[in-house]
């Protein structure tokens, strides 16, 4: 018999279970995949830390957090400063002086306000009911069109218009010739990879990969006080409330014969016709620069039953029905969910990694 059952060995399973197995509980830990990590997992190719699902930088505002992830591993001083392609112009990201005095022509921030003011001051009075309003009211038509339209619309698969406008609040305007994307003060790349992290969080305790849970659920649950639940909340309730909705993401990994592929590590396709949304190159998240180089295209996809699900859609008939399973949840007390997938929201790492500090204090008396 076991104090738990963790399903998913992601961040929220994988410090969940860390803290619990530091209190003395029994657990053991489901990952479905061969691997450890979740979707931050990385694999070493030809001596570079490949971020196998996705780009995955680590940044936040809380110091404990900070503190708290400092204990597995070495942070780089790797700082987010993608490049946004659209046709043949290059821009910085996020929206700051650089990126204004191309777009517009304008060296001092005086100028760049009065030029964005001059584009946004026209939907000045609009209360943003989707991301295109939302966009629109922050920086206007040209931003828009250049560096937030297409990519939008290729990344969520859907028109701007029937996208809530939060997403967007992700994109800070800045007066400062800065290309830091985010606000954090903390912020950082796992110099070996964040994939030892979970080796460290896991050392000890048992992990069984390639098992599904819901396979065999009603087993596991006879072998459990109680289950920690890190995927699909609608899935693992059979879809009783009905299918919620998500994004996946398809990556073409290539490992190339050269030193150095684009020169940055996150560069932003921002046209519609282009049919992926970035290309990472790996090397640069760790100031590498010999050998070879290894890149990743990635697209986004249509969620389809069996494919990986990435990221919610979060717009108001989804949350809905989401709601219903979260009532739902509270009335069983044999599992509680979280992370992304069982939490159906947006987080970024630092705020997967609080809520599971938040339950281990809870949850481990
Ligand atoms: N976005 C955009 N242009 C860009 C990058 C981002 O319009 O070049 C918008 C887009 O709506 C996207 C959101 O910002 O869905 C969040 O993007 P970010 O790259 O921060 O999200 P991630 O997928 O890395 O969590």
């Amino acid at each position: 018999m076991y104090d738990y059952i963790i399903v998913g060995a992601g961040f929220f399973g994988s410090i969940f279970a860390y803290e619990a197995n530091k209190r003395g509980k029994k657990v053991l830990v489901l990952e479905k995949r061969n691997h450890i990590g979740g979707n931050a997992y990385t694999k070493k190719i030809e001596n570079i830390h490949v971020h196998y699902y996705g780009a995955h930088i680590f940044h936040t505002k809380d110091e404990e957090i900070w503190k708290y992830i400092n204990q597995f591993t070495k942070l780089n001083h790797y700082i987010n400063s993608p490049i946004a392609r659209y046709k043949n112009e290059v821009y910085n990201l996020p929206f700051n002086m650089n990126t204004f005095s191309k777009l517009f022509n304008v060296f001092t921030p005086k100028e760049a306000l009065e030029a964005v003011e001059k584009e946004r001051s026209i939907y000045k009075d609009i209360e943003p009911q989707n991301l295109e309003e939302q966009a629109l009211k922050l920086v206007g038509k040209t931003i828009y069109e250049k560096l937030i339209k297409g990519y939008t619309e290729k990344q969520w698969g859907t028109k701007a218009t029937n996208l809530p406008a939060f997403i967007i609040k992700r994109l800070p305007l800045r007066f400062t010739y800065d290309n830091n994307y985010f606000n954090d003060p903390y912020q950082g790349i796992p110099e070996n990879g964040y994939t030892e992290i979970f080796e460290k969080l896991l050392k000890g305790i048992e992990v069984r990969l390639n098992t599904d849970f819901l396979a065999n659920k009603e087993m596991y649950l006879k072998q459990t006080n109680k289950v920690i639940y890190t995927g699909t909340i609608d899935q693992y309730y059979d879809y009783i409330f009905g299918k919620l909705q998500y994004r996946s993401l398809r990556f073409d990994h290539q490992l190339l014969n050269m030193e150095n592929f684009q020169g940055n590590a996150v560069i932003n396709y921002t046209e519609y016709e282009i049919p992926y949304t970035r290309i990472i190159e790996h090397k640069h998240f760790y100031f590498q620069i010999e050998g070879k180089t290894v890149i990743t295209y990635e697209y986004p996809k249509t969620y389809v039953d069996g494919d990986d699900p990435y990221y919610s859609v979060n717009n108001n008939e989804n949350m809905k029905v989401y709601e219903k399973y979260k009532e739902h949840a509270k009335n069983d007390n044999k599992v509680i969910f979280g992370g992304r997938l069982g939490s159906y929201k947006y987080y970024n790492m630092d705020q997967v990694i609080k809520e599971a500090l938040n339950l281990a204090t809870k949850e481990l008396k």
